[in-house]
């Protein structure tokens, strides 16, 4: 008797969560504390964006606190790091 069997369904099509640094004009609130997601220029915050399926089809964007998701226990999977282009800083000085 398996206790939990994997309930992810194929093709991805399942919540996931990326790290971000928050952007200027967000006004995202972030649903663990209720707070808005703020952009401070002096400091580089990051924000967790979580695409929220359910039942396989999109649902919603979440914006949390970077802290906050960690302290809600990543509800939306452990967030990624967004993908940055590896390359152009090669070359540039010699
Ligand atoms: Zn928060």
């Amino acid at each position: 008797m398996a206790a939990k069997s994997s309930t992810k369904p194929p093709g991805g099509m399942s919540s996931r969560a990326v790290i971000r640094p928050i952007e200027a004009g967000c006004t995202a609130e972030c649903p663990h504390c209720g707070e808005r997601v703020k952009f401070r220029a002096r400091h580089r915050d990051d924000q967790i964006i979580c695409n929220v399926y359910v039942d396989g089809k999109w649902d919603r964007v979440e914006q949390f606190h970077a802290a906050c998701y960690a302290e809600a226990k990543d509800p939306h999977g452990e967030p990624h790091k967004s993908e940055t282009k590896r390359r152009g800083k090669k070359a540039a000085k010699q």
